[in-house]
Formats: structure tokens, C-alpha cells, sequence
């Protein structure tokens, strides 16, 4: 099954890459960046949190170590706070960098770019903070400026994608590889009262 799902994520993966390059001049994601990973939900299917936590299992013990104090932490800061929908830095984040990069979730791939919505386009949290699209993101209006685009005199025009969450994950997808994505919650569900996640214990 995990083969299957895997075969189905290079697709995806290869077509947002490909998407990434021709929106280049309006990407400014680089090493170190990990503000789309510090404040979210994370939806994760179930074969998404199978195929990660395979990833998780490949990293030394140590790595695995603080994963594993970082999701008991996440936890008890679920249990401690009233905020809905609840919101955390993911887990798998170590020194600003994702730790299961290659087995990362499918909303992990494509956070930073516009997607589209509804006749719309949803652009990337990180605008404001003067990073994707800021160049073209007029943040009084709430919308990208057809203005700031022809001042920068780029050819290539801000495009949103279809990679909404719930369409790449689609049954029909799933149908097609011959896998199902199970049911989806925010990663850090996964890890409550998880019995294969117990037996991970913490050096005393
Ligand atoms: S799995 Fe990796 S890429 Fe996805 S939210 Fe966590 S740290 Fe970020
Ligand atoms: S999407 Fe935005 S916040 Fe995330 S790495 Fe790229 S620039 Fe940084």
C-alpha cells in the first residue's frame, strides 16, 4: 500500500515542482524558512502519517528522540489550551528544518504556493511577511495587483494551482494507484493514545 501511495506522491510532487519553477519569481522559500511549519493544523491522512512515520524510523535515535519529546510536548499543549482550531509547530521541525523532508505530508508540498479557490486564488500567509508573492501582493486590497505585477516587468504571471488539500487527496487519485488515504486529522491527532507510538521511549 505504502508503494502504491508513494508512486502516487512523486506525480504530485514532480507536477508542484514544476509549478514552484514557473512561479520562481514570485517564490522566496530558502533553507532555514520554516514559518509555514511553525503555527498549523496539518492535515494528514492516514497512508500520509503511515508513509511519514516510515520516514521517522529511518532517522538516527537520536533525531527520533526529540521527535518524539517535541509530539508530547505538542500534546500537552493541546490538552492545556481552549484555542480551536488548535495550532503548534510541527514536531518533525528541528532546527528549522523538516526532518522527514522526503516523506513529508502532501499540504507540506504545497505550502507557498497560490492556490486556487473557488474563481479565487488563497495566497500564502508568509505574503505578509514579505515573502511568497509579496512582490505582486497589494495586503490593503487582500489581493494580487495587476499594478505591482506590471511594475515588476516579469513575463511569467502570478498563477494559482489547483492543490487544494481535499483535491489531491481525492478518492479517485487514491482509486487510480490502487491505495486509500483512510481518514484525515491534524498530524498531531495521530499521536493521541497511539499504541504503536508508545513503545518510542525516551532515554532516561
Ligand atoms: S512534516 Fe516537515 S514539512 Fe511538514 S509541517 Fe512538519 S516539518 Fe514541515
Ligand atoms: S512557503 Fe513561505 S514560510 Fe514556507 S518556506 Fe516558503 S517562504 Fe518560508
Amino acid at each position: 500500500m505504502l508503494e502504491k501511495y508513494a508512486a502516487y506522491l512523486n506525480m504530485i510532487s514532480e507536477k508542484i515542482e514544476k509549478f514552484f519553477k514557473k512561479q520562481q519569481p514570485y517564490i522566496f522559500c530558502k533553507k532555514g524558512c520554516s514559518k509555514c511549519c511553525e503555527n498549523a493544523q496539518y492535515p494528514f491522512s492516514e497512508i500520509e502519517y503511515k508513509y511519514l512515520m516510515s520516514g521517522y524510523h529511518t532517522l538516527p535515535y537520536t533525531k527520533q528522540e526529540q521527535i518524539h519529546k517535541n509530539i508530547l510536548n505538542v500534546l500537552n499543549e493541546k490538552h492545556n489550551t481552549k484555542e480551536k482550531p488548535f495550532t503548534y509547530k510541527c514536531p518533525f521541525l528541528i532546527n528549522n528544518e523538516c526532518s522527514v523532508y522526503k516523506y513529508r505530508g502532501i499540504i507540506c508540498r504545497t505550502f507557498g504556493l497560490l492556490v486556487a479557490d473557488n474563481g479565487g486564488s488563497d495566497v500564502p500567509f508568509c505574503a505578509l511577511d514579505g515573502l511568497n508573492y509579496s512582490n505582486v501582493y497589494d495586503s490593503k486590497k487582500h489581493l494580487i495587483s495587476s499594478v505591482m505585477f506590471n511594475k515588476l516587468g516579469i513575463k511569467e504571471e502570478p498563477l494559482a494551482f489547483n492543490i487544494q488539500y481535499n483535491f489531491l487527496t481525492s478518492a479517485e487519485f487514491a482509486n487510480g494507484y490502487g491505495f486509500e488515504f483512510g481518514k484525515t486529522k491534524p498530524l498531531i491527532d495521530w499521536f493521541e493514545n497511539n499504541e504503536d507510538f508508545k513503545h518510542i521511549k525516551t532515554k532516561q
